[in-house]
């Protein structure tokens, strides 16, 4: 499977610097590639289809990336062979000032699928690692002095902790997580970003902050190899897959996603001999009907 190469399992540590950020090393053929993402947006079908009938798993689809990496046109192309009954989008912005009187997990146990249903995470708990670290956010936050007065590193070392044992939590509650980190280069962020300046239809996506955070690549790239290499595991993986050719992403991301369900290993329910005479009945009445 093409995707193996992009997992971390807990075996491994993330290095983001020696991971593509497109489809070169891969030597595939965009035509190919392209027919194949077709095939597993069908198989996903069929399998959520069962997915949703079963009941028995809820699934969490986690998205992170820097700016421009395709976050959206990810999730809008992945869920375009979805039962919309069946999936749900959740966008986790700057926290509101009702969501920082509570702990971080707070918003996000709110967004938890019913069994049966795939949550996707357009950003998630994970930007608590990430972007609050980065600019230390957690200075100003109205916390005790116990947990203000830690140093940094303790700080988000224990969060790792804690969103691990979250994810764990969740797995033994018949969840899955899968995390998916969409690796996009530098340069293309930066001809997505003029991009988004130069087509007028293209400006709403684009924020002058946008460059404040592209000035911290760097920083961001450091901790995106913590954080990877600190909250995987075989139960909770993440995947670090090349961005910067949206076809590869979409196929990357379509046998990710279809890899989880086949794990589900879902199936119809079946129903009791009961229930199943009860619907006998039933067609026999239709059947007769006058
Ligand atoms: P796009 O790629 O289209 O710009 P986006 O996901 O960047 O989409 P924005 O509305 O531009 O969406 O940005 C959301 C912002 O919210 C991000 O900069 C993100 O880092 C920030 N954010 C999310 N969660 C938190 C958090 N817990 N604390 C602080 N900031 C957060
Ligand atoms: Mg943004």
């Amino acid at each position: 499977m093409k995707t193996k190469k992009y997992l971390f399992d807990g075996s491994n540590k993330c290095q983001l610097n020696d991971i593509p950020t497109n489809s070169k090393e891969d030597d595939v053929d965009k035509e190919s590639i392209l027919a194949e993402t077709e095939k597993n947006l069908e198989k996903i079908a069929i399998l959520q289809d069962i997915f949703y009938a079963d009941k028995r798993e809820g699934l969490i689809v986690v998205l992170q990336a820097l700016d421009a990496a395709g976050k959206d046109s990810t999730i809008k192309n992945v869920m375009s062979c979805m039962n919309p009954q069946g999936v749900t989008v959740h966008s986790f912005k700057q926290p509101t000032t009702e969501d920082l009187t509570h702990d971080y997990l707070w918003r996000v146990n709110r967004c938890l699928p019913e069994r049966g249903k795939i949550a996707i995470f357009n950003r998630s708990y994970y930007e608590d690692v990430l972007v609050v670290q980065v600019h230390n956010l957690q200075k100003n936050y109205s916390m005790a002095e116990r947990i203000i007065s830690q140093s940094e590193k303790k700080f988000f070392e224990k969060r790792y902790q804690q969103i691990s044992n979250y994810e764990d939590y969740l797995y033994e509650n018949s969840y899955r997580v899968v995390k998916i980190f969409l690796h996009v280069s530098h340069d293309k962020q930066k001809e997505r970003f003029l991009e988004r300046i130069d087509k007028p239809e293209k400006n709403w996506k684009f924020s002058s902050a946008d460059l404040k955070e592209r000035a911290m690549f760097n920083e961001y790239t450091e901790i995106y190899n913590t954080v990877i290499s600190k909250t995987s595991s075989t139960h909770c993986p993440w995947y670090a897959i090349p961005a910067d050719q949206k076809w590869y992403t979409r196929y990357l991301v379509s046998q990710i996603l279809l890899n989880e369900l086949e794990q589900c290993k879902s199936k119809y329910p079946k129903l009791s001999d009961e229930a199943e005479s009860g619907l006998m009945e039933c067609r026999r009445q239709l059947v007769n009907e006058k």
